[in-house]
């Protein structure tokens, strides 16, 4: 494994650094305040090319590898992981069509990606089958001429109030069944130029091709702020054979395909917070004086940023090896993806949880940056596969 960046991720390195802290950092603490959703600012980092980066280049995408994908995602988070899950989502959504659709599919649904800035939702999660997506029970239906009926709803759907297509798992046949199949529903594109200002109320669209999809009002969140997060209700959507993706009964096998990939990318999610908070907590504890000293110099708080280190060290490691896994498309790489994912949210939630500590009563301030941290940290143990899940995925593997 080569830790040095070759000359193309080091342009990226650049590009990304130089875009946080002109374009998001400034900026967050007054976004955040506002539940903002930032759409500005992430149509600039579609026009940089720091968005869509699993779309292949067959149709005018950037294919950007694993390890370089990673490492966009952990600058981008640096600045902001609202922004990051937002701008990530989209490869999240896309990945399945660029790993298992047909040329046509690709075309007609991961083009329009590379030319416009528009955004995409996955929609896996319901109300009653979070960590068990087995228990799913939105399901297509085939109708007598050939097409299939969609009905469901799914639940706290990254991107959901702007999105302008929708990759949907579902049943096949009745909400009870056992196979599982992938659906995408594209919608009339949204553009940030299209709203005069966020959303913040339910929408509905009416698909031209038949039914209708109701995007609920916007959640009121924790942290991550700066993400947008909302039901996606499908009622009666026509879905023409065209829009299956792959076999409509190995939907299965595309989820783990789909989170072996991703699970690298929440983990530089972690990672890139965990810095950021490593950061202003070191930069803190040199400023502020207790008892004649610099905070960072008093022993047992210099022994908090060792520990704060150390994690945020292993952490990357543990990144780097589980990005080079999926990228080689190794057979291992499901359980260094979820040792990935455990260990960067690990560190994401100890530097923030230690940071804000060491910043005393002004950690606890709206006004430090730690604080969001805090907040912000803690979905990163929870989305695309709580912490228990993860240790089962090990545990499955080790036996
Ligand atoms: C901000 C945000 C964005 C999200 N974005 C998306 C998205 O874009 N698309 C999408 O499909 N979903 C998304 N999700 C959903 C997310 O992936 C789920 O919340 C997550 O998988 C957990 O499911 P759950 O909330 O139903 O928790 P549950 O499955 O009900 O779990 C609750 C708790 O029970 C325990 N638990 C669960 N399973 C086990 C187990 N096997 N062993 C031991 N303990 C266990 C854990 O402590 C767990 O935290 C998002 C969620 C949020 C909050």
């Amino acid at each position: 494994m080569d830790f040095n960046l070759d000359e193309n991720q080091q342009m990226y390195f650049d590009m990304v650094t130089k875009f946080v802290k002109n374009e998001i950092s400034p900026f967050v603490l007054e976004w955040d305040k506002e539940h903002l959703f930032p759409w500005q600012t992430i149509k600039k980092a579609w026009e940089l090319g720091i968005l869509n980066l699993s779309i292949p280049e067959s149709v005018k995408g950037y294919e950007v590898d694993v390890v370089s994908t990673t490492m966009i995602i952990r600058e981008l988070s640096y600045g902001d992981t609202g922004i990051s899950t937002s701008a990530m989502c989209n490869d999240l959504a896309n990945t399945v069509i660029a790993q298992h659709g047909t040329d046509e599919q690709k075309e007609m649904f991961l083009k329009p990606f590379a030319t416009k800035p528009i955004l995409a939702s996955f929609c896996l999660t319901e109300p009653n089958a979070g960590s068990d997506n087995s228990a799913m029970t939105t399901f297509i239906q085939k109708l007598d001429n050939g097409n299939y009926i969609l009905n469901g709803a799914k639940c706290f759907i990254t991107n959901a109030s702007y999105a302008s297509q929708f990759t949907v798992f579902c049943k096949v046949g009745k909400p009870s069944s056992q196979l599982m199949a992938c659906v995408i529903v594209p919608a009339p594109h949204l553009l940030p130029e299209d709203l005069q200002g966020p959303i913040t109320t339910s929408r509905e669209i009416i698909l031209p091709t038949g039914g209708k999809i109701i995007l609920g009002k916007p959640e009121d969140k924790l942290g991550q702020r700066l993400s947008n997060t909302a039901s996606v209700t499908l009622e009666d959507v026509i879905i023409e054979p065209h829009q299956i993706i792959g076999d409509r009964r190995r939907g299965f096998q595309y989820v783990i395909d789909v989170l072996d990939y991703a699970r690298p990318m929440v983990a530089a999610i972690g990672v890139g917070l965990a810095r950021r908070a490593f950061d202003v907590t070191v930069a803190y504890t040199r400023e502020r004086k207790q008892f004649g000293q610099r905070i960072c110099d008093l022993p047992v708080a210099r022994n908090t940023l060792v520990q704060m280190w150390k994690k945020l060290e292993l952490s990357e490691l543990a990144l780097m090896r589980a990005a080079v896994k999926v990228q080689d498309r190794e057979e291992d790489r499901g359980i260094y993806a979820s040792l990935a994912k455990n260990v960067g949210s690990e560190a994401a939630l100890y530097c923030a949880n230690e940071g804000l500590h060491l910043h005393g009563g002004y950690g606890f301030i709206t006004e430090y940056e730690i604080s969001k941290l805090v907040r912000d940290a803690h979905i990163i143990d929870i989305y695309e596969g709580v912490r228990e899940v993860q240790d089962m995925i090990i545990g499955r593997e080790i036996v």
